[in-house]
């Protein structure tokens, strides 16, 4: 097969979904189904085809990350409204104009963070909380913020009744990041500031990773590193993601 092949399938996906989540910015109703007991065999089925033919296909190689997306129920993160949408390949409308990112950009941005299973992680833009419960099946401890109310008052509801009520999770703006609980191992942007946040680089250990997108219609995705010689940024990939409000706007 022509090598450049996959590099072009992989742009073409990423402009694709920057389509859709454009697209997606509609309003939707937020009615999430009644979450218990609603992860059947043809949802198990679905997960296991995104992750084979989105994801693995791809090129994520994480046996962690891969084992992540598997198991989390992504159909319940999302409006009922969407739900025989939920693994397809395309971020989804989740209300007040956010969506939840297209799976392959979560399982991307979670193998990029290198976690290991004692990490502590910070993610800023919590949404439906989908991106949350990847990171606790990975790690030892999750923090997110989420600046729309509404949105991070439903993810704490839904992440308790599916059991990871260890997320812990806080209501405001995360552009300073959480520095009462850094330092962290990892710190994860989920909307798109058009630099990179002073406050969570320092808030990273040495050896921590921040991953986040960074530009205004055109976007990175970055990983900053902080090591013992200083800081290593690095681009892995074009992106698109709403913009990061509040404080990122102002600086
Ligand atoms: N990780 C989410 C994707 C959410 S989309 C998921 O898995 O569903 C990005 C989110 O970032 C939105 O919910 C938006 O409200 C939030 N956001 C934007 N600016 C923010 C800020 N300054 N602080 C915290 N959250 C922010």
């Amino acid at each position: 097969m022509n090598a450049a092949l996959p590099a072009l399938l992989r742009i073409g996906f990423v402009l694709w979904s920057a389509l859709l989540l454009q697209c997606g910015q509609s309003r939707s109703s937020l009615q999430t189904a009644s979450r218990a007991s609603n992860d059947d065999d043809s949802q198990r089925q679905a997960r296991e085809r995104m992750v084979r033919e989105q994801i693995a296909n791809r090129g994520v190689r994480d046996a962690r990350v891969l084992a992540a997306m598997r198991k989390v129920p992504r159909h319940l993160f999302v409006p009922e409204a969407f739900q025989a949408s939920a693994y397809s390949d395309q971020p989804l409308p989740i209300g007040h104009r956010q969506t939840i990112s297209q799976p392959y950009i979560v399982a991307f941005m979670s193998e990029a963070m290198e976690l290991k299973p004692g990490d502590r992680v910070l993610e800023i833009g919590t949404g439906s909380g989908y991106q949350a419960a990847i990171l606790a099946e990975l790690v030892r401890e999750v923090y997110s913020i989420e600046i729309v109310e509404p949105l991070g008052k439903e993810a704490a509801a839904r992440l308790k009744d599916l059991g990871y009520e260890r997320v812990k999770l806080r209501i405001g703006d995360g552009y300073r990041g959480w520095p009462e609980a850094a330092p962290f191992d990892a710190i994860m942007v989920t909307a798109a500031p058009d630099h990179v946040p002073p406050a969570l680089v320092e808030q990273l250990r040495e050896g921590g990773r921040l991953v986040l997108p960074v530009g205004r219609f055109a976007q990175d995705l970055l990983r900053v590193r902080r090591t013992a010689k200083g800081i290593v940024r690095e681009n892995l990939l074009p992106v698109r993601f709403v913009p990061m409000v509040g404080e990122a706007e102002k600086n």
